[in-house]
């Protein structure tokens, strides 16, 4: 049933959407008692043994676990990076967890916001935990940071900053970074990593959340920090319950998600008018000609489009 609703809001045809609406208007006193955790990396980092171990570990806690993965690169080159199916194959066979793909092929705008109706879901379901995966290279992780309570990066040890493709900008958004695969020869490097990316994250400002972003190690093989990761997250969410900051995040991060919601609904109707369609196109040629500047196109393309809506309000 849950993932025939996450199809449903996934739909963009008119009538699916028109009923999707509806079910999440029905289940919103349903939803909001979980703790919504981001996790990126770049390929390879060790994601989905990291989500498949960590997963498995909260089931144990009596927890019901649901793992959304957003995918952004099915947009760009209709391929796949998280898409195989054969990830996560022991917690998707656990009557406890849930795993889905979310929305590709779409704009940006469009996947965060069913990546949020699709947590919704997963709250009205039953799941406590709900984790959203993103393959760490750009614009996702903000749009993911954005609809989460915690933020975890997974980083490998041994390799730069710059091989890893992190940008500064991802390190300052995490609650945590946990330094994947510490076993065998690999545990002294881990320690090294950990020392460092502490040092780093320490550099930046102090968070609005008053939480320190920690470093841990951890091995998705050994099962060494899995466990304290979990305690980790929980205790981020004890203290900033107790301050009041995890739910005016959440207050906030609906407010955006208002403002980025009526823009995407800006977008689709403008899609519908025809003759607005029409207009860019000749405006577009006059660009190409060197006859109109981008920003004057761009002011008669608005006024076309008001006047269009006078006529049919
Ligand atoms: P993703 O692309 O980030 O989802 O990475 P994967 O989870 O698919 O892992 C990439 C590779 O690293 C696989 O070959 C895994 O077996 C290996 N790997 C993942 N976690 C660990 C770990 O904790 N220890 C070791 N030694 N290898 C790991």
């Amino acid at each position: 049933m849950l993932g025939k609703a996450i199809s449903l809001i996934e739909s963009n045809h008119p009538k699916d959407q028109e009923l999707a609406s509806q079910l999440v208007d029905n289940i919103i006193d349903k939803t909001g008692n979980s703790i919504r955790i981001g996790i990126t990396g770049v390929p390879g980092v060790g994601k989905s043994t990291f989500i498949e171990a960590f997963g498995e570990y909260i089931i144990g806690q009596q927890k019901k676990v649901a793992v959304l993965t957003v995918d952004p690169s099915s947009q760009l080159t209709k391929g796949s990076i998280l898409g195989d199916k054969t990830r996560m194959d022991d917690l998707s066979k656990n009557s406890n967890a849930f795993i889905r793909p979310t929305a590709s092929g779409n704009t940006l705008g469009g996947v965060s916001n069913k990546t949020r109706e699709a947590i919704l879901l997963c709250e009205a379901a039953g799941y406590d935990v709900i984790i959203v995966e993103t393959v760490g290279v750009g614009q996702s992780e903000v749009a993911v940071k954005s609809m989460v309570d915690f933020f975890l990066l997974l980083m490998l040890a041994g390799a730069g900053d710059e091989l890893q493709g992190i940008k500064k900008g991802i390190m300052e958004m995490a609650n945590a970074v946990v330094i994947t695969k510490a076993d065998g020869d690999n545990v002294k490097h881990a320690k090294e990593a950990q020392a460092e990316y502490q040092h780093a994250l320490h550099l930046f400002p102090t968070s609005a959340s008053g939480w320190s972003p920690t470093v841990l190690t951890s091995s998705s093989l050994t099962k060494k920090g899995i466990a304290e990761t979990w305690e980790m997250i929980t205790k981020y969410q004890d203290q900033t319950t107790k301050s009041g900051f995890f739910s005016d995040n959440r207050s906030n991060q609906n407010a955006s998600w208002l403002q980025e919601y009526f823009q995407h609904l800006l977008i689709v109707d403008l899609h519908g008018f025809t003759d607005v369609q029409k207009e860019m196109i000749d405006l577009k040629k006059q660009i190409k000609d060197n006859t109109l500047s981008v920003h004057a196109a761009g002011k008669k393309l608005l006024s076309f489009y008001r006047n269009v809506l006078r006529k049919h309000p």
